[in-house]
């Protein structure tokens, strides 16, 4: 685990491991526009959460038909040992256009949605760069510069957690966060 202190007291960690073990107020899901649960950490929160997540998703889709890519929405936590699971929908990986910008989109959404839930530490997977292929040193300068202009202009979050499940990405994590400095 690496953790650095940044502007206002915040906490930023680098983790190796599985989110579903985290303890945060919430547990940020990299779900599909479905919302109704898939591979990868996506198919790990539902295991571990329970039940009552999908259903809280499939009300959510009764009702608004998804999550758009780039949006964010949240639920329960069931079993797990945080408040609430944000479920972001991360872009596929294509050629470029797009994808940096709605990849940016899902972190700024789910910090907003995460301050209006009165919560003050939250976990992130590395949304996009499993099933979805955007490369993973990108989406880490993506995650840590929206983080970071998050915590520049708003108080109120004190820890956020970077939970990495593959070693690759935590070495990225790690030297990258090595600069902030
Ligand atoms: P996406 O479709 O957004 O690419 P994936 O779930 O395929 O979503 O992958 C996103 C990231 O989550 C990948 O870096 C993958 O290694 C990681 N991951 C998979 N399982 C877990 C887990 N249990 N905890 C944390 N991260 C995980």
């Amino acid at each position: 685990m690496k953790e650095i202190i940044i502007h206002n007291q915040v906490s930023l960690k680098v983790i190796r491991g599985d989110i579903t073990k985290c303890k945060a107020d919430i547990i940020v899901n990299a779900a599909n526009t479905s919302l109704l649960g898939g591979g990868g950490v996506d198919g790990a929160i539902h295991k571990a959460g329970g039940p009552a997540i999908l259903a809280e998703c499939v009300q959510i889709r009764n009702r608004q038909g998804g999550c758009p890519v780039g949006e964010a929405v949240y639920t329960t936590a069931g079993q797990l040992q945080a408040d609430y699971v944000i479920h972001t929908v991360g872009p596929v990986w294509n050629r470029g256009q797009q994808e940096p910008e709605l990849l940016g989109r899902c972190y700024r959404n789910t910090l907003a949605l995460a301050r209006s839930l009165n919560c003050t530490s939250i976990a992130f997977p590395n949304i996009s760069t499993g099933i979805y292929r955007f490369p993973k040193p990108k989406a880490a300068e993506i995650a840590i510069g929206e983080v970071l202009s998050f915590i520049r202009t708003h108080m109120g979050i004190a820890e956020i957690q970077f939970v990495c499940f593959d070693e690759e990405n935590y070495r990225i994590y790690a030297d990258k966060l090595s600069d902030c400095h």
